[in-house]
């Protein structure tokens, strides 16, 4: 798939070497040797070069930065790939003058950087915060250690196993013929309206989500469900799992504790919401968003032909 196809934080390249990097001391070699790429991250800001001849890219640290790095994988040009957490409250000007801490949430709303090369640094942000919010082991409180690169950490006391999560959530394009149910929430920017969406619970299909949460919101009751397409949203761990929902019902009730509003689009409204020419101003997501990607799908009335 070509690039400008891709959804932001989609088509990471990187080989992750699942079976390799639980070798430690392989590891700990690759961290210091030439050519090891180490990516930095500024809290939740990836670390990158701009106006540079090249273009804007992530930024390699040198080894003075690097501690406890998570390993990424093994680029197209056989470079493997790590990311560390830069000590807070170090300044980026310690970089050099074209190095800026820029948030993952801009980069992909702009569109400065490749989907793939998002996907990459998706997969280190996310790494990254869960190693900074999860140090301690959740069944005994003692510390516990990095382990497989990142893909795991060890109690020291208890030697309990605990692994990076990643949260799954519906989000649901809810049609009913020519017509879509779409929601706005009060953070939403003026005039956007966005497809439902929740995160999935224990013990829950993607389909029972889907059908529990338009109806919590919407009280709509959903018929078939199908998946579309999916997306890494490292905000800090989702996975967002597009569904096209067919509605049984039409009659909307709002949770207002959820939702600003909620209603029916005709297929042409979505169309000029894209477009950005509907006459009363309202606008549908940006297109690093996968709501875009079904959005756009029910207008182009491909819905039945991407169900996979
Ligand atoms: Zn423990």
């Amino acid at each position: 798939m070509k690039n400008e196809d891709l959804l932001a934080f989609t088509g990471n390249p990187l080989d992750r070497m699942a079976v390799r990097r639980v070798d430690e001391h392989w590891l700990q070699e690759q961290v210091g040797a030439t050519g090891t790429i180490h990516l930095g991250f500024l809290a939740d800001r990836p670390l990158l070069l701009v106006d540079d001849p090249l273009g804007t890219r992530p930024y390699s640290i040198s080894m003075d930065w690097v501690r406890e790095p998570v390993f990424l994988g093994r680029n197209d040009q056989d470079d493997l790939m790590f990311a560390s957490l830069i000590t807070e409250g170090t300044p980026e000007t310690d970089f050099g003058p074209n190095v800026k801490a820029i948030d993952l949430r801009s980069l992909a709303i702009q569109g400065i950087l490749p989907p793939p090369v998002l996907g990459i640094l998706a997969q280190a942000r996310t790494l990254l915060h869960w190693h900074a919010t999860h140090r301690f082991c959740s069944k005994c409180g003692n510390r516990s250690e990095i382990r497989e690169g990142g893909y795991k950490r060890v109690c020291r006391t208890c030697q309990s196993e605990h692994f990076p999560r990643t949260d799954p959530v519906s989000i649901m394009l809810v049609t009913r013929g020519d017509l879509c149910l779409l929601g706005r929430q009060s953070r939403f920017a003026p005039g956007m309206y966005s497809a439902l969406a929740g995160f999935i619970e224990p013990g829950e299909t993607i389909e029972d989500a889907a059908r529990r949460e338009v109806f919590e919101e919407a009280g709509i009751r959903i018929g078939s469900v199908h998946y579309h397409s999916s997306q890494p949203w490292p905000f800090p761990a989702n996975l967002m799992i597009g569904v096209i929902a067919e509605a049984l019902t039409e009659e909307i009730v709002v949770d207002y504790t959820e939702l600003e509003d909620a209603r029916w689009f005709h297929r042409e409204e979505v169309r000029s919401m894209i477009r950005g020419t509907h006459p009363q101003g309202l606008a549908a997501p940006g297109p690093f968003a996968i709501a875009s990607r079904l959005l756009k799908s029910f207008v182009d009335q491909d819905v039945a032909a991407t169900v996979s």
